[in-house]
């Protein structure tokens, strides 16, 4: 397992009480995990195994990893990348490792960090199904569900459309909140008309970004994340570049990037969760 940060380190530990023998490394030395057996370079992990998990903050970094290492995996093992990365650079990724008789499914996760320490991930596949089922065992330790998309990059372009949506109807949620305050509505019963009506949506429901209001969220602990604003961003750029690629059209992708990226570059926004963007339209 390669990358053991916020996301990596529970999934890892999750394959490890499932009575998987899983080895780790990370840049970062100082990371321990106490069922993982932690390896101070990739190729002595690469040799050990036959299935490379990563999860890696961008697709330049798993690129890197492939292109410096490809000689050390074992033949016939197979690459899992669960990082949310490009479409383009998983398929290159993919045709890289296929001509060195290496397999690749790309696996990005819907739940957060939450969902990584619970078990309880969403898993988006793209790769050969045979490939798939025959690894659905270690996605059931660390997640659970997890949907087989199509090819390779399906697994990738699910998750860009889930949080484009995401980003779009969170946006929505808060500027309906600040309308609302300007027409003197309480937050409340804003919350229980809309929750039940049309206007539902997971941002609203599930994880309101207005404090006090529905079940407990981010909003509910000083918008400490969750998932960050930071984090938003990034998949709304994968989004719009996408979108750029294939010419598609998505202006509403395009401005929930653009006010994201004002958010955190301008607002104060970063390490904050996605939520607190509230406060710009609360201002
Ligand atoms: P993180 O920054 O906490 O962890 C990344 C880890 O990778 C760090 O420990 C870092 O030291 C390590 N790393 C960086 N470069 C490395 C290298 N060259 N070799 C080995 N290790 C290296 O990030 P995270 O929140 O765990 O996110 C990881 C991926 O999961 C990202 O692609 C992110 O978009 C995605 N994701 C995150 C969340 C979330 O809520 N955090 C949710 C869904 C998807």
């Amino acid at each position: 397992f390669i990358g053991l940060g916020n996301m990596g380190a529970p999934m890892a530990l999750n394959l490890a009480k499932g009575g998987n023998e899983v080895y780790g490394f990370d840049s970062d030395s100082s990371i321990k995990l106490p069922e993982v057996i932690m390896t101070s370079c990739i190729p002595s992990l690469l040799k050990e195994v036959d299935v490379v998990f990563t999860m890696l903050p961008s697709g330049l970094i798993v690129k890197d990893i492939v292109n410096q290492f490809i000689g050390d995996f074992s033949a016939k093992s197979t690459l899992i990348d669960c990082s949310t990365i490009d479409v383009k650079t998983t398929k290159d990724l993919y045709k890289i490792l296929h001509k060195r008789d290496i397999y690749m499914l790309d696996a990005p996760v819907s739940g957060g960090v939450q969902g990584a320490k619970s078990g309880s991930l969403t898993f988006m596949v793209g790769g050969s199904t045979r490939v798939f089922e025959k690894f659905q065992f270690l996605f059931d330790h660390m997640g659970n569900r997890a949907v087989y998309c199509g090819e390779t990059g399906s697994g990738q372009s699910a998750k860009i459309c889930n949080n484009m949506i995401l980003g779009a109807t969170m946006i929505a949620t808060c500027e309906s909140f600040a309308l609302a305050d300007k027409l003197g509505l309480d937050r409340k019963a804003m919350f229980e008309v809309v929750s039940t009506s049309s206007g539902y949506s997971w941002s609203m429901n599930a994880y309101c970004p207005a404090p006090g209001v529905g079940p407990k969220a981010p909003s509910d602990n000083n918008y400490i994340p969750g998932f960050s604003s930071d984090l938003m961003l990034k998949d709304l750029k994968l989004a719009q570049n996408a979108a750029i690629e294939t010419q598609a059209n998505t202006p509403m992708g395009d401005l929930a990037m653009k006010l994201y990226k004002d958010f955190v570059e301008a607002k104060n926004g970063s390490g904050l969760d996605f939520s607190a963007i509230l406060k710009t339209f609360e201002a």
